[in-house]
């Protein structure tokens, strides 16, 4: 039982044992023509609970970190790999991973992106399709094929990843400057008019 409404997912139950750790499907939140599309792992407990990505602690960093590169959260769009809160924040199956793609791109082709940014090694390895060593590979643009259409895919650590390593700090913030070079959302003419 498969149900849709636009890009959000209104009742799924692909995944049992998702379907029981959920409170509710997470989707996606943001401009649905948004320049930048930022895809996380799977929704934590504060996102399960609000029902919108990245409202907890590696919010709060996405969120700083869009600020400090000239962005606001309200420019870009912010979803995940899977939409249902895995037990204990595990991280998703494979299998998991496979049941929600065909929603994720349904939602990258919907938007049109400039640029997908993919926060962690989960979304990374899902979209690139191969292993990918993300602090090495943070800040880099790759050409892939999703759905048939070329998209420009941007690499970058998980914001999580700022608060147990304050080195990371540098290299999500430098991530998220690459990715702002994409968008012209309000912030970044704002940004422009600065000089
Ligand atoms: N981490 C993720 O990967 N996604 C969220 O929505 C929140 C935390």
């Amino acid at each position: 039982m498969e149900r849709m409404d636009g890009l959000d997912v209104v009742a799924c139950e692909r995944c049992p044992e998702l379907c029981d750790s959920r409170s509710r499907i997470v989707n996606g939140v943001g401009p649905a023509d948004a320049d930048l599309l930022f895809v996380g792992e799977a929704p934590g407990a504060n996102e399960d609970e609000q029902g919108e990505p990245f409202v907890g602690r590696s919010g709060d960093v996405l969120d700083e970190t869009l600020r400090d590169v000239g962005l606001d959260r309200g420019d870009v769009r912010i979803t995940n790999c899977v939409r249902c809160r895995p037990p204990e924040n595990r991280d998703p199956h494979v299998e998991e991973r496979e049941h929600c793609r065909p929603y994720l791109e349904h939602e990258i082709d919907a938007v049109d992106p400039e640029v997908v940014v993919t926060l962690g090694k989960v979304p990374a390895e899902h979209l690139l399709e191969r292993d990918v060593a993300v602090t090495g590979e943070a800040g880099e643009l790759f050409d892939v094929p999703i759905e048939g259409t070329p998209r420009r895919v941007l690499v970058s650590v998980h914001p999580a990843a700022t608060l147990y390593d304050p080195n990371q700090k540098a290299t999500f913030a430098s991530a998220l400057e690459t990715a702002a070079e994409f968008s012209d959302g309000e912030s970044g003419q704002k940004r422009l008019g600065d000089f």
